[in-house]
């Protein structure tokens, strides 16, 4: 029987957590580390028909069926809580997935629970040497390890992909956002939207009675848009009054405020480190494609890796597969993004005429299995 090979996977978010469950069932030796000890409550995320696929495939079916909302109807309105148009989600991913609503608590817990392999947390890699017959690495707490492939899941920011390629560099996409879940007291019960001049509030059920609250604006300038200067509540205090009812409360308050950023750079590996997840092609989040695009990334190299064949060429059958259709979400996220700059009363009308059809467009590629 062939010797299995080792693995090292960087980062324990969506991307590393399914990464390392999918390569462990196929066979694979795999290690994973962790920098933090403890992740922030985080906030929610909707997860369309083919994140609910991938992830199923990964083991987390049940879960998500369990601790996800199941989501029917994305509807879109103006900021006066107009609507504009309700897309039949249900039809969209017939035959794929249920799309859900779920905080990422939950999600990230499930991945963790289902993995064999335990997950070194408070551990990142100090050093790491590429040669022709393994990647020594060395880490934080001391130890060191020799591995075959090393995985960069290691987010947005990360230090593998600077390893790979130094002049790739996360950009910032042109949008500040605010995310935080509360009360439903609102008893909304689908994926609704208001929609302003450069500014969006949504909101997904993700629980009992627990509402994602996410809120966006464009600005040229991240870094001057700080929630201290001016608070949530009042850059949407002409929306809706759901919308200021929710930004009334605590939570809202409390929101975690980041850029919204993205990477576009295609190289992606070495001959030994391969990037995946937000770390390889983190997007504006307006299709809701980044567990997906993590889940299927996972999946697809596990299957790479466990193939016969010389190393790199399985890396970049990985990487020629998930580059097109990570290329597709992002083209269709930018155009989506653009559409941002249009008068109101413009795309508006647009959105009455033809949202479902945008929606089919946007997302047919996404029907075929990855
Ligand atoms: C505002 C916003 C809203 C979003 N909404 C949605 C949504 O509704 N639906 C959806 O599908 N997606 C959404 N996404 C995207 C989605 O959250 C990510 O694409 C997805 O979670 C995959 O992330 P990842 O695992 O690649 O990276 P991350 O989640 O960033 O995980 C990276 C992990 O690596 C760890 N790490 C970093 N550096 C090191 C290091 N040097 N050593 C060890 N560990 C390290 C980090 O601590 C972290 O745990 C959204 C993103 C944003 C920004």
């Amino acid at each position: 029987m062939p010797i299995p090979l080792t693995v090292l996977v960087v980062g324990a978010g969506v991307a590393g957590l399914a990464a390392a469950g999918a390569m462990d069932r196929h066979g694979l030796s795999v290690d994973i580390v962790e920098r933090r000890t403890q992740h922030p409550a985080g906030a929610g995320l909707f997860l369309p028909g083919n994140a609910v696929r991938a992830l199923t495939e990964l083991g987390a079916g049940s879960a998500l069926s369990t601790n996800g909302i199941p989501i029917h109807i994305q509807r879109i309105q103006d900021d006066q809580g107009r609507t504009l148009a309700e897309i039949d989600i249900d039809r969209l991913w017939q035959g794929v997935g249920q799309p859900v609503g779920i905080t990422y608590d939950r999600l990230r817990a499930t991945l963790v629970e289902n993995l064999r392999v335990p997950v070194r947390t408070g551990v990142t890699v100090r050093a790491l040497t590429e040669s022709e017959s393994g990647v020594d690495v060395e880490f934080s707490d001391g130890s060191s390890g020799r591995y075959d492939v090393v995985v960069g899941a290691d987010g947005v920011h990360s230090e593998l992909r600077r390893v790979v390629n130094p002049r790739a560099e996360a950009r910032y996409a042109g949008q500040v956002c605010w995310r935080f879940v509360t009360c439903n007291r609102a008893n909304i019960d689908d994926w609704t939207v208001w929609l302003g001049r450069g500014a969006t509030f949504l909101t997904v059920p993700v629980g009992k009675d627990r509402l994602y609250c996410y809120a966006d604006l464009s600005t040229s300038a991240a870094a001057t848009a700080t929630p201290a200067e001016s608070p949530l509540a009042e850059r949407f205090s002409n929306f809706d009054s759901r919308v200021r009812d929710l930004l009334a409360g605590p939570d809202a308050a409390a929101a975690h405020f980041s850029p919204i950023e993205e990477v576009t750079d295609p190289t992606w590996r070495t001959r030994r480190i391969i990037l995946i997840g937000d770390a390889a092609h983190a997007s504006s989040p307006n299709m809701a494609q980044g567990v997906a695009m993590a889940a299927e990334d996972a999946l697809v190299l596990a299957e790479s890796l466990s193939r016969t064949g010389e190393l790199e060429h399985l890396l970049e059958r990985y990487r020629l597969r998930r580059l097109a259709r990570t290329r597709w979400v992002r083209a269709r996220t930018q155009r989506r993004d653009s559409t941002r700059s249009m008068a109101p009363i413009v795309r508006n009308a647009v959105l009455r005429l033809a949202a479902p059809r945008i929606y089919e467009r946007d997302y047919a590629r996404l029907r075929a299995l990855p």
